[in-house]
């Protein structure tokens, strides 16, 4: 899978993210790369390296995963939020998740390589989702 920006797209005009099974299994991460984007502290959609602040969201109902992981267990950088916001059909409804804004002080790796971040660091670094839904060049 090749890493950075742009994506390659699926068959349906969708970004490939980098963590992806495959183009028809978008939702489905492939295990060695998960395992690749958190040990080594990369952007699960581009698999580059991020920078700090570095972006993840977390899913505060329990109703999808463990409400202290990160989104498939990996960062993202800003661009790629918003890649993501475009085109995921599990953000675009941003039912019961929370954006955050990290820096690495904020985020623990678990023994089983999850990425953590504890509840009371999730309110202090939420930010608000429409930084990320605003037209125009992607910013930060
Ligand atoms: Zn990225």
């Amino acid at each position: 899978m090749k890493r950075g920006l742009p994506r390659p797209s699926n068959k349906a005009g969708t970004p490939i993210p980098y963590i992806a099974e495959s183009g028809a299994k978008l939702g489905t991460a492939h295990l060695t790369r998960r395992l690749e984007v958190t040990q080594g502290w990369l952007c699960q959609v581009c698999g580059e390296p991020v920078g700090w602040p570095a972006y993840g969201v977390v899913c505060v109902d329990g109703s999808r995963w463990q409400p202290d992981w990160l989104l498939d267990h990996g960062l993202l950088h800003g661009a790629c939020m918003r890649l993501s916001l475009d085109h995921c059909p599990v953000l675009g409804t941003w039912s019961g998740l929370l954006l955050l804004e990290l820096n690495r002080a904020d985020v623990t790796m678990t023994e089983h390589f999850q990425l953590v971040v504890p509840a009371t660091v999730q309110e202090r670094t939420a930010i608000d989702v429409s930084r990320f839904r605003q037209p125009g060049p992607a910013t930060p």
